[in-house]
């Protein structure tokens, strides 16, 4: 029997758990398909620049099956209630009796997956779905009571006795009987899409940028501990790009980090591994709480007495926040980071996602659509769990107490102010001491010509508004 692999974001050949089985099993050849669904992605507020690192990636996808004799077809329609019609012509098309897939999370992903269950079903087609984009399954981890875990903590320790049982990445599959098919030509425009602005100098696409990059990970991931809180060097992965739109397998990452002990597969313990690890699982967690608590994906908060919280309605601060011209260096050369480079680093993510929700008091979902627009790595789930994390409103969130001074931050992790110079140059001349504090930078850009603006709020009083506004919302804190 030929077999059909519905790809999607699991852009790999190596550790794909769909292609494998059906490598395996498959008799007379194996076929790839990818559907662009353009207005779909724009619903889903899906970045340029992670379109274009989609398409970059099918491109070195087909290749890599190409060599396998997999032809990729690629087709296109504009959303996902076209997706089951599409699947079910492709089958008959290529003459496959069966169709391979790994699972999406995602609500509108689930109910486009079961639709084209039923459709492929109801034609007698057998459907075959992996799980594969996380380590460990939604849903498998609970407490004993049955209920799914809402404090990170005590998941990661039922999450260390399960993350090792399946341990071994899968390998590349064995070259295929030749199919008479030829591979589409990938796209390298979408209408509705602007690619003008992409980078792939900093991502460039493909499986050997991933096996490169986790080789030169794991020669620096003992320093992980310490170094993934300096913005100014690269001291974490950079994976994010290459695991949201599954380049790399979340079980290669974790296979970089953990040790082997009689035989077994072990979680680390030193600072650097386990750090890392922990980072790995967090991206599981937030999965996990999306699927058990579907609504947070449909902009409702994990803790519904939040909802009462009366955000500011302040287009304009809004715009300040999405340019980086806040007044507050380390806050401004995120979001810069952010809209030059389509990344921008956790350190900082924390620190501007805090600044719209608690100084500027700005609804957190403006924020999490507004880094979904930009990130390369946008992930509904990690997304929205780091914007309800900043904006304490989500399962096991900060204190809504504890808000961050942006310049303390940025005198603890940017001392020297290489990070802040970086993306705005116009500080270049102010002594860095002076970066990391109010008056004394206030003094320095009082000059015009220096054209950076004074801090949009006073962190005093913007601290004060904030703590009073949760603090009257009452329970829940
Ligand atoms: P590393 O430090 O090397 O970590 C390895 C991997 O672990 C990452 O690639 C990522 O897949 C995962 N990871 C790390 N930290 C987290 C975390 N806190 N939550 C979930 N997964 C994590 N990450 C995304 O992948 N996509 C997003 O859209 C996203 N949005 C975020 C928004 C906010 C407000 C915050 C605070 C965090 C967000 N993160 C997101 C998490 C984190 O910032 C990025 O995963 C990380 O900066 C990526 O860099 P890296 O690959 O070098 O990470």
């Amino acid at each position: 029997m030929r077999s059909l692999v519905w790809f999607r974001r699991d852009l790999r050949v190596t550790d794909n758990s769909a292609l494998a089985h059906a490598a395996e099993r498959s008799t007379d050849g194996v076929v790839g398909l990818f559907i662009l669904t353009p207005g779909q992605w724009r619903l889903h507020d899906d970045a340029d620049a992670k379109v274009h690192f989609w398409l970059q990636n099918l491109q070195s996808l087909s290749q890599s099956l190409a060599a396998l004799n997999i032809p990729l077809r690629v087709v296109s329609c504009d959303k996902f209630d076209q997706v089951p019609k599409l699947v079910c012509q492709s089958v008959s098309q290529f003459g496959c009796g069966d169709v391979y897939f790994n699972a999406e999370y995602e609500v509108n992903e689930r109910s486009r997956d079961a639709q084209v269950t039923d459709a492929l079903q109801s034609q007698s087609i057998q459907v075959h779905a992996s799980d594969d984009r996380v380590i460990v399954r939604p849903g498998k981890i609970k407490t004993k009571e049955d209920r799914p875990y809402q404090v990170f903590t005590p998941y990661r320790r039922v999450w260390d006795t399960l993350a090792c049982d399946d341990m071994t990445p899968l390998a590349i599959p064995p070259k295929q009987p030749k199919v008479d098919l030829k591979a589409s030509k990938i796209p390298t425009e979408l209408a509705g899409f602007d690619f003008s602005a992409a980078r792939p100098d900093l991502w460039p696409a493909g499986e050997a940028e991933v096996d490169k990059r986790l080789a030169k990970f794991k020669a620096k991931i003992g320093s992980y501990g310490t170094d993934r809180d300096i913005p100014s060097i690269s001291g974490t992965s950079q994976l994010s790009p290459y695991l949201a739109a599954g380049v790399v397998s979340p079980r290669q990452c974790l296979a970089v980090a953990i040790g082997r002990r009689n035989g077994s597969f072990t979680i680390p313990s030193a600072t650097g591994p386990a750090t890392w690890v922990s980072e790995l699982t967090w991206r599981d967690f937030y999965t996990d709480v999306m699927v058990n608590a579907p609504r947070v994906s449909m902009h409702q908060p994990f803790k519904r007495s939040t909802n009462k919280i009366r955000w500011r309605d302040d287009p304009d601060d809004f715009a300040a926040w999405c340019e980086g011209r806040t007044g507050y260096p380390i806050v401004d050369a995120g979001m810069r980071q952010l809209n030059q480079t389509g990344w921008m680093h956790n350190r900082l993510r924390m620190v501007t996602a805090m600044f719209l929700t608690k100084h500027l008091l700005i609804d957190w979902r403006w924020g999490e659509k507004y880094f979904m627009q930009k990130l390369i790595d946008g992930d509904l789930a990690a997304n929205n769990g780091g914007w309800q994390w900043s904006a304490s409103t989500g399962t096991d969130s900060v204190p809504y107490f504890r808000i961050f001074n942006p310049f303390s931050q940025s005198k603890r992790f940017d001392p020297d102010g290489k990070y802040i110079t970086r993306f705005c140059p116009e500080l270049g001349n102010v002594p860095a001491k002076a970066l990391h504090d109010s008056k004394k930078l206030a003094d320095s850009v009082g000059d015009p010509t220096m054209n950076y603006p004074q801090c949009i709020v006073d962190h005093k009083f913007a601290r004060q508004r904030a703590l009073d506004e949760f603090k009257r919302i009452g329970d829940a804190h």
